[in-house]
């Protein structure tokens, strides 16, 4: 059974349908990338995927566990852990303070140092920042500090919901060589971008939705060389 795996997914608000049976899977230590245009479904699956939402039909397993009953909380115990967006984190609070936040279910000081000082040579830019308050960090900045926060918990696997939204291009290459670095050392991941040539590039596997189903799917350099996929995002 693969590590994540949703299958035949459906998830509606009222009367509105949003996800129409939706099926895809992750491996342990892939990146695999979802991209659709506006309104396609992205954030509702992930949403529904870490327990904030509840499917009317279907299933979602993780790590040999189903989950799609279990609370939100409980399902981030199980290691699957949703980055939040830049915007979400303690503006009030220094860097160092949000990392420590993100370890809150740990209880090993020792290492929870040491994971701090490892997220150092992970993201150089907030060794700097380390005592700043995260609300006056640029907008890549505080994406960096919760991706970071997120490792701080030491999941399996990281659902990032367009971590790149609202950044400058050398802000987004930064965003997009973090979530590599964090791929390779051995993170499981299931990004959801809106720049989609560069999300696929980086994936080992990608799925493209569309009103709520997946239209397309493949290795993430054979999707990037498709023509369907060139159509809908270079215009
Ligand atoms: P975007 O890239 O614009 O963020 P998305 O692919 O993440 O889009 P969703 O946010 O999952 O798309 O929305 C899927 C569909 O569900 C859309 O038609 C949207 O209008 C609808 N929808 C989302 N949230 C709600 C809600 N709270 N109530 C009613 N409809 C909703």
């Amino acid at each position: 059974m693969p590590y994540l795996e949703v299958d035949d997914l459906h998830v509606g608000y009222g009367q509105i349908a949003a996800l129409k049976g939706v099926s895809l899977s992750v491996e342990k230590g892939q990146l695999v990338t979802l991209v659709g245009a506006n309104g396609a479904g992205k954030t509702t699956l992930l949403r529904t995927i870490s327990g904030l939402l509840r499917p009317s039909r279907g299933s979602v397993n993780f790590d040999g566990q189903r989950i799609d009953a279990m609370e939100a909380h409980k399902i981030a115990g199980t290691g699957l852990v949703q980055v939040p967006e830049g915007r979400r984190i303690f503006g009030r609070l220094t860097v160092s303070e949000n990392l420590e936040l993100g370890a809150f279910t740990r209880n090993d000081k020792a290492e929870i140092m040491a994971d701090k000082e490892r997220m150092m040579t992970v993201f150089p830019r907030l060794k700097e920042r380390f005592r700043q308050l995260a609300g006056t960090l640029s907008g890549g900045e505080q994406q960096m500090v919760a991706t970071a926060r997120a490792l701080m918990a030491r999941p399996k696997a990281l659902l990032m919901d367009e971590p790149t939204m609202g950044l400058s291009p050398i802000m987004v290459e930064q965003v997009f060589d973090t979530i590599q670095t964090i791929h390779a050392q051995g993170v499981t991941i299931l990004l959801v971008e809106q720049n989609a040539l560069m999300a696929l590039s980086v994936a080992d596997y990608g799925y493209v939705l569309e009103s709520g189903h997946i239209v397309l799917e493949g290795q993430g350099d054979a999707l990037v060389d498709d023509e369907r996929v060139r159509h809908a995002y270079l215009g």
